[in-house]
């Protein structure tokens, strides 16, 4: 055991005696001291610096080089070194396919943790290969399109990813991103003190004035969706101009072409324009649009579609009855909605394509030969929890419940029952199970996204009588409150993290997520290739999927008559709701991560105000406890993290006992566990019990057997 000194310690399940505040104020000492990360066992706590560390420079990248962990001090490069070492199977490891999972807060520090990762593992099968700098270069272009300056966050992320580095041998061979639930929302409106996505910026910084010229761009301030959430623009000039060039460069490294890039900012362009377009309503209540030779006009120009056709798509619909061509005007509101849904459908397309794009450039090589073996890096949002939670946030907040599910299945569940299984001698260790949050979000007939989709599907159904729906179902469920005031359209779920209050306004909507009749139509009319790109194929579907369904569903287009909205488009298979499309992408998720070795990352955001130096307590110790780490600490203490089978065992370390050929029976194992003079583990029926900290301890005897 370490030194008692509070803070030296740099793995905390050595220690004997802890709770809550043992633990609380090692964590501070170490934080104030710069050590922001620590072990719990094989699971890596990072607290947020809020302030440049030097400390993943090339000596680092050096110290943390196909080490053993116990080696050095706890960093999150040892993390990158860990999964690459066990999926070759280095240290007497079986190879296996790794998955390192990055939980934690918005503002936790997630997406640094897994930038670093990425950074390291480059280091460490380093070839010096173009694929490489594509795969460094990855970030900034997703970044610049998919996060935004939020009140947790100036650098959030709004969307999930999974990125998966797939090697042959040593070499990384090729990656895979997949991306979740970008918040589309966030284009045509932010929250007070919240910003749109960074290419919005980005762009006003950087493109020349050629360029706007081109594109028709106002000024930033003049663009009605970047303004309605903030009171003012941050002028920050210089650093957008800096990031633009970084954004274009790494376009240009990772493969899009002149005119690619030409046409996605053509598309941004004319989104700015779209959400300056403002409408009014005539004696009938039919809408129209107030300028017609303005924004409309721009948008339709730089969209290359006419302009009569986008006032049309946005202000009316046209339905054939019985071959009777019949025009029904929109109300101004429902005017600002095909505006608005036109807008997020052509940035959440746009986004879609980019990491398709992506995906495509950095595709392992067909030929290639040898196994191919991969670590997966999960970086997903955070758990949300504002003022106003909308459909987004309970997305997000499933997401982790999720996540936080599959660490008490690994962590807690599957281990303990293998070692009643196995007969050890073991003593139950509890946990928070947040299986029944699972059933709640997740069941079917009676969970909560089903219940959405039936009454999404519903002709009738509104928010309200989903709001009832879920009260009537719910009204005996511990995790759910319905609101006091009866025709609310609140609700409260207690997460494991805590107790959110939802709002059911537009849920349908969001889940519904069409587009008004003919507007794909125009677009896949439209002179911009890239624009015609991203809306060809299946017609009801968003999103990455609707580009990778794309192949499959190309054929199937036949009617150019517009399908009304959410219809079945005469028997077709139903349209995808977001909620489904979620689920699914969820339950993809986690077949891959079950299929591999999971690496668990927690990092702790330790203000709510961004600063460094700060330790707030009691807001770390909130997080501290909904995560269950005094359990974790608990289990990684007395667990056993390694548990090889007899004949596995016997096979990588029967060196010990000098002996070449030697059966993987239970004997064998308890004569080389003898040998080695280790202590602390427990023989099983099937199975050897290790502590973590043996590997290190068998390879230092292999070792010095030579
Ligand atoms: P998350 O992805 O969990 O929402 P981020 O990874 O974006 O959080 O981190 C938020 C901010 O915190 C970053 O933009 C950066 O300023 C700071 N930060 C996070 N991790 C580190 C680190 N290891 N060193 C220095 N600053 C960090
Ligand atoms: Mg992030």
């Amino acid at each position: 055991m370490e030194s008692c000194k509070p803070g030296s310690i740099a793995d905390l399940a050595t220690l004997a005696n802890l709770d809550g505040k043992v633990l609380l104020n090692e964590l501070k000492v170490r934080y104030q001291e710069n050590n922001i990360y620590t072990y719990v066992g094989d699971i890596l706590v990072a607290i947020n610096p809020f302030r440049p560390l030097h400390i993943y420079g090339d000596e680092e990248t050096q110290k943390y080089y196909l080490e053993k962990k116990s080696a050095n001090p706890p960093h999150i490069f040892a993390i990158a070194d860990a999964a690459y070492q066990c999926m070759l199977g280095y240290g007497g490891r079986i190879p296996q396919n790794q998955c390192v999972l990055i939980s934690g807060e918005s503002g936790a520090g997630k997406t640094e943790s897994t930038k670093l990762i990425i950074k390291q593992l480059i280091e460490l099968c380093r070839g010096n290969t173009q694929l490489e700098q594509q795969i460094l270069q990855v970030n900034p272009l997703l970044e610049a399109f998919g996060n935004a300056r939020t009140t947790m966050n100036d650098n959030s992320s709004r969307f999930g990813k999974y990125i998966q580095l797939i090697f042959r041998g040593e070499h990384v061979d090729g990656a895979k991103i997949s991306e979740y639930l970008l918040e589309k929302s966030r284009v045509v409106h932010q929250n007070r003190g919240e910003e749109n996505f960074h290419i919005f910026y980005y762009m006003f910084g950087g493109l020349s004035a050629e360029q706007k010229k081109s594109y028709n761009l106002l000024p930033a301030g003049q663009q009605r969706y970047l303004t309605n959430g903030a009171d003012c623009l941050r002028a920050e000039p210089t650093f957008f101009k800096k990031q633009y060039e970084e954004l274009v460069n790494a376009m240009d490294l990772v493969g899009f072409t002149d005119e690619e890039e030409d046409n996605l900012f053509a598309i941004i362009a004319s989104v700015l324009h779209l959400g300056n377009v403002t409408f009014n309503m005539d004696d009938n209540d039919a809408s129209f649009v107030e300028d017609e030779n303005g924004p409309v006009k721009m948008a339709a120009r730089v969209l290359g579609v006419s302009g009569e056709e986008l006032v049309g798509t946005l202000t009316n619909m046209v339905t054939f009855t019985r071959g009777e061509q019949i025009k029904r005007h929109y109300t101004k509101a429902m005017a600002e909605d095909a505006r608005d849904a036109v807008s997020k459908a052509l940035y959440g397309r746009l986004f879609g394509w980019i990491v398709n794009k992506i995906n495509q450039l950095l595709a392992p090589k067909e030929q290639s030969s040898g196994e191919a073996r991969q670590i997966g890096i999960l970086d997903i949002f955070g758990f949300e929890h504002f003022e106003k939670n909308s459909f987004e946030q309970a997305c997000i907040n499933l997401a982790n419940e999720q996540l936080q599910f599959f660490f008490n299945q690994h962590v807690f569940k599957m281990e303990q029952e293998e070692y009643v299984k196995e007969g050890i001698d073991w003593k139950e260790i509890k946990f928070v199970d947040n299986q029944p949050l699972l059933n709640l979000f997740l069941n079917k007939p009676i969970g909560i996204l089903s219940l959405l989709d039936e009454e999404t599907h519903f002709p009738k159904g509104t928010d309200q009588s989903l709001v009832e729906k879920l009260n009537t179902h719910f009204a005996r469920n511990d995790y759910y409150g319905k609101a006091a005031q009866s025709n609310s359209s609140k609700f409260t779920i207690n997460h494991y993290a805590g107790k959110v209050t939802y709002d059911a306004t537009r849920w349908l909507d969001k889940n519904r997520d069409s587009l008004p009749p003919g507007v794909t139509e125009m677009l896949q009319s439209s002179s911009n290739a890239l624009v015609k790109l991203i809306f060809r194929g299946q017609i009801t579907r968003t999103g990455t999927l609707a580009l990778q369904a794309r192949k499959s569903s190309r054929t199937t287009r036949r009617s150019k008559r517009p399908p009304a909205v959410g219809s079945n488009d005469g028997g077709r298979k139903r349209k995808q709701t977001v909620g489904g499309q979620f689920k699914n992408s969820l339950g993809i998720l986690m077949e891959r991560m079950m299929s591999s070795s999971p690496i668990f990352v927690r990092c702790l955001k330790p203000n709510h105000i961004k600063v460094p130096g700060k330790f707030d307590e009691k807001y770390i110790n909130d997080q501290l406890l909904y995560t269950g780490m005094l359990e974790t600490i608990k289990i990684r203490r007395e667990g056993f993290a390694v548990r090889p089978s007899f004949a596995e065992f016997v096979e990588k370390y029967k060196i010990i006992v000098c002996e070449a050929a030697l059966p993987g029976t239970k004997e064998n194992c308890l004569k080389i566990l003898k040998a080695s003079k280790i202590t602390g583990w427990q023989i099983g029926k099937t199975k050897v019990f290790m502590k973590y900290y043996h590997l290190d301890q068998l390879s230092d005897v292999f070792q010095r057997m030579g």
